[in-house]
């Protein structure tokens, strides 16, 4: 019998993880590590690797089939470009704390597509290979340009046989023409929403009429609009918000998912702060923040999720969650997505947009006029992947992540540090650590939750494999 490789990782004092290329996984003890490690299984080890699909005995057996189709499940495929992201203005009628996006006076000129600019969009459109479409239109604020979200539209809807659009939007100015353009079955509102009113303002708008304004105005989306408005909060781990106003700010407008986003160190946000080392500060309010929502969860019976969390219990438990830019592997750049700026240049990411705006390094790879530089997207390839990381294939929860290169560049200036010094590594083994703590957790409460977001009617056992060999003998 042959088994897989297997990486560990100390979940406890006696307890240890193992998990193989393919993302299968179990808890043992340290005496199994040290028979691993000898190589001096017992039989029961090998009966039970085996049964668990972690060995086999020849090549094209059922349980090498099982493990080669897993393990190629886990790499996220390159498909074609089916979702874009618009910026058709950089000008934005806010000026908040931590602009995740460099962004232009709302009277600033030059910020805008021009025609040619419209022109070349819509025939880079026109050329993709997809049937299919998605389209986020961000800004700035987008809704300052509502014509050319139109022009966009009006094209999608006849070019593509099936489209969708996303207008991220602070929703400050909604007048007759901005909920007109919204109230369109194929479009979707997603906004800012940093919890209560005041801490709203003093990040966002610094202005009570203008926070009574934003507020009126999520009223009126949510009421007429219901599932097709989202929002997301930014946190500022400095000054994070009350975790029970965040959330019960959410679920007064019916949201019952809440991504927790830390003020992202791209753009021009960054120029106003100074490093520092937040990641222990981020992940234990992290790690509170999630333990409050399984309490709450099971108090009320109104269950909210962390859409980050729940993704990464998603990649831990199946295959084939590749959507995230951020928590896939290979992550190639425009592999399926792309950022075409309010200049006409292609991005492969909002955050490379924002490295490249703050003149740190041209990250652009490519324009609407000319399509995708595929020179560019070679140099970018080998930072694409985590299998040959001299830190990931020694963790465990290698196949379940992915690699941020951008993130690398935007805070140490270079993507060959040891991996396990990055902010993304970082916080990457926290959110795993608690995903597993959950996963093999036999508190009714958690189990309540897990149960929730994962939309199982029972938590089985097998999602929680354990191994002891109590009998064996290890020398
Ligand atoms: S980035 Fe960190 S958590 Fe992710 S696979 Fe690599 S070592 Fe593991």
């Amino acid at each position: 019998m042959k088994i897989w490789p297997l990486r560990f990782r100390e979940l406890g004092p006696s307890r240890v993880l193992f998990a193989d290329d393919a993302g299968g996984y179990f808890v043992s003890d340290p005496a199994f590590l040290q028979r691993y490690v000898d190589s001096a299984l017992s039989d029961t080890d090998r009966k039970f690797l085996y049964e668990h699909g972690h060995a086999f005995n020849r090549v094209g057996d059922l349980q090498h089939t099982s493990f080669t189709w897993r393990w190629t499940a886990r790499q996220s495929a390159r498909e074609k470009i089916a979702y874009v992201i618009l910026v058709p203005t950089l000008r934005c009628n806010l000026t908040c704390t931590y602009c995740q996006v460099s962004r232009a006076a709302e009277n600033a000129k030059g910020y805008d597509w021009d025609t040619d600019t419209l022109e070349a969009v819509l025939g880079f459109l026109d050329r993709l290979e997809t049937d299919e479409i998605k389209v986020e239109f961000q800004g700035g604020e987008p809704l300052l340009r509502s014509d050319l979200l139109r022009r966009v539209r009006d094209h999608c809807r006849k070019r593509f046989s099936r489209s969708e659009f996303v207008v991220c939007t602070n929703l400050q100015r909604l007048g007759p023409d901005e909920i007109g353009f919204l109230d369109a079955v194929d479009t979707y509102t997603s906004t800012s929403l940093d919890g209560g009113l005041l801490h709203h303002e003093r990040y966002r708008t610094r202005n009570r009429a203008l926070t009574e304004e934003f507020f009126e105005n999520l009223d009126t989306v949510v009421q007429r609009f219901g599932q097709r408005v989202s929002a997301l909060p930014t946190v500022d781990i400095d000054d994070p918000p009350e975790i029970e106003t965040l959330v019960t700010a959410f679920e007064s407008y019916g949201f019952s998912s809440i991504y927790l986003r830390p003020v992202n160190y791209h753009g021009f946000a960054r120029r106003r702060r100074a490093q520092r080392d937040d990641l222990s500060r981020w992940n234990a309010f992290y790690d509170e923040f999630i333990d409050f929502l399984i309490d709450r969860n099971f108090q009320t019976g109104h269950v909210m999720e962390e859409f980050y969390l729940s993704l990464c219990l998603r990649r831990m438990l199946q295959p084939g969650h590749d959507g995230h830019v951020d928590l896939r592997n290979p992550s190639l750049p425009a592999s399926d997505y792309v950022l075409i700026d309010f200049d006409g240049r292609l991005y492969p990411s909002d955050e490379a947009r924002m490295l490249s705006r703050i003149g740190q390094i041209d990250l652009s790879i490519g324009t609407a006029h000319d399509g995708i530089d595929q020179e560019a997207i070679a140099a970018r390839v080998p930072s694409a992947f985590n299998n040959f990381d001299p830190d990931c294939i020694h963790c465990p929860y290698q196949p379940f992540c992915g690699t941020d290169p951008i993130d690398d560049v935007s805070r140490y200036r270079r993507v060959d540090i040891p991996r396990q010094d990055t902010w993304f590594c970082g916080r990457q083994l926290a959110v795993f650590d608690k995903a597993m703590s959950l996963i093999y957790s036999s508190d009714e409460r958690v189990l309540y939750s897990l149960r929730k977001w994962a939309g199982l009617a029972t938590w089985p056992n097998s999602l929680a494999p354990e191994h002891h060999d109590t009998s064996a003998h290890t020398s």
